[in-house]
């Protein structure tokens, strides 16, 4: 329902930021006049696309202003991993994926802008503030709203990461189809945990072994009777794994230590799956913004400001927070709107200033590439053709249906296939399509989304060899591009 048309609110706000501008008096850093002659201006500028941030530059969108949605590695966060939806009030059932493009196209409908970068740094020595991305953008963002959300924890045992991607896994909905027949295990005690193992019984998995490190589990009741009620499931109490073992290509077993008695044994596993939990992406804020100790950041009182002035926050890296979309989606409308105040009735923005600024303001649009629709290989003799028998670099985006992982990378896949249209081929491959059985063995696809970069027929670039080695396990934007780069 719009009752007001959109600039009506907008204009009364500045009535009351006059008067009270008259009265106030600013810190000089918190001074309009600080941002004339700024580069890359940006009035919000939003951290995190998942439901908090678009919820927040929705609001900013709808205020008059463009607010710049800083992506991250995945359009639309977390929600994007989401199954099942069916607590979204006025809608029965609706999927992540689903759910994530709606919000998306309505935030870009009121004039959001996206940039597929991360934020890396912001400077809060002066105002506006420096912020740095991952690509190397210099932006002065005039209200910041951290969105970022919480990313998977990983065990910290020796061949965690050595098998990350074969065998190791954070989403079975993902991977688990790789495990048909085989005995894989389930590590944690809360709500992901049960979801994951009945899941990868959906796969086919031939036994699933769940370890709880506690005496009782964390998941809700109903979720925990479910897990009982199936023959192929077994949880396994005060056990924590020590090491993931293998052959060097495939894990074998796993050592776990029983918490009470001491004792070590061994578990005969090919895949373990992590449930344990998640932290917030906080790093990049470290020792300038008030966090307690699991990094979560401190509101004041009853507002999404942080102790940081101008900068808001929302969603699961708040303090306390609930982890419920609908929760995130109104912490960051209410951030949106602090941001709007603090420029509107805080520092006396009007239309006068904004016309003063409109040379300086960054413009994500312009930079931004053209995504082209991928082709598809459907034959074992396509690949042959197209792949291995290719003059230029071929780049595969090795899939799944199932695997929402998968959906969220591809949009930048395709736009890196338009950045690099004339000189290098690209691809998706459903690696969860039987006839490619052998090719998949081959390149020990075992994980979704895998990018493969071919020259010459030979793999020169492996997605699983980036994140080997790194505690971060996703695979971003600037990750394939730095692919593509290097073999230029
Ligand atoms: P949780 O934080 O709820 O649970 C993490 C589990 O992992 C706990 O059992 C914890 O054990 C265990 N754990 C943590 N670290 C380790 C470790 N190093 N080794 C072994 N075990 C470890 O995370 P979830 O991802 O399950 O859930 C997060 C939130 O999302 C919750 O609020 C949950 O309710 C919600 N959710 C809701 C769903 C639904 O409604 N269907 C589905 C999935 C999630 P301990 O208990 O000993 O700390």
């Amino acid at each position: 329902m719009r009752m007001f048309p959109r600039f009506t609110k907008f204009f009364c706000s500045l009535i009351l930021v006059s008067l009270s501008s008259c009265i106030g008096g600013y810190p000089d850093s918190f001074n309009l006049n600080n941002a004339l002659g700024k580069e890359n201006l940006v009035y919000n500028l939003i951290i995190g696309s998942g439901p908090a941030g678009l919820n927040a530059a929705i609001y900013c969108a709808r205020s008059g202003f463009r607010p710049l949605i800083v992506t991250g590695e995945s359009l639309g966060g977390n929600l994007i991993m989401t199954t099942e939806i069916e607590n979204v009030p006025g809608i029965d059932m609706i999927t992540g994926p689903e759910l994530a493009d709606r919000i998306i196209k309505q935030a870009e409908k009121f004039g959001s802008e996206f940039l597929y970068d991360s934020v890396q740094k912001i400077d809060f020595s002066s105002w506006p503030y420096r912020v740095t991305t991952e690509n190397g953008e210099m932006l002065h963002a005039m209200t910041v709203v951290v969105a970022t959300g919480k990313s998977p924890r990983k065990l910290g045992v020796p061949g965690e990461d050595e098998y990350y991607g074969r065998g190791v896994s954070h989403c079975a909905i993902c991977d688990g189809r790789f495990y048909k027949g085989k005995d894989v295990i389930v590590v944690g005690g809360g709500d992901s945990a049960v979801e994951e193992a009945i899941q990868l019984l959906n796969f086919g998995v031939r036994k699933v072994t769940v370890l709880v490190r506690k005496n009782k589990m964390r998941a809700i009741r109903c979720l925990q009777d479910r897990l009982k009620s199936e023959d192929d499931i077994d949880v396994v109490y005060n056990t924590s794994i020590k090491e993931i073992i293998g052959d060097g290509e495939d894990i074998t077993k796993v050592k776990v230590v029983d918490n009470v008695s001491g004792k070590e044994y061994f578990i005969p596993a090919s895949a373990i799956f992590l449930a344990i939990g998640s932290d917030p992406n906080t790093w990049f804020l470290k020792g300038q913004v008030d966090m307690n100790e699991r990094n979560e950041l401190i509101m004041k009182g009853r507002t999404q400001q942080t102790s940081v002035k101008a900068l808001y926050a929302a969603g699961s890296i708040e303090q306390g927070a609930i982890d419920q979309i609908i929760i995130a989606e109104g912490k960051g409308r209410q951030a949106g709107i602090e941001a709007v105040k603090f420029l509107t009735e805080e520092l006396g923005l009007d239309r006068k200033m904004m016309e003063k600024l409109k040379g300086n303001m960054f413009r994500a649009k312009d930079k931004k590439a053209t995504p082209v629709k991928l082709g598809e290989i459907k034959t074992v003799a396509q690949f042959n053709k197209d792949v291995l028998q290719s003059k230029i670099p071929v780049l595969i985006d090795f899939y799944t249906e199932e695997c929402l992982a998968c959906k969220k990378l591809m949009p930048a896949v395709s736009e890196i296939a338009g950045e690099h249209a004339a000189n290098l081929k690209v691809f998706k491959m459903d690696a969860g399509d039987t006839k490619f059985a052998d090719i998949l063995r081959t390149h020990k696809v075992v994980k979704v989304p895998r990018i493969l970069l071919f020259k010459g027929g030979k793999v020169v670039e492996d997605s699983q060899i980036i994140l080997k080695n790194r505690s971060d396990k996703n695979l971003s934007r600037k990750d394939i591009s730095d692919m593509v780069e290097r073999q230029k």
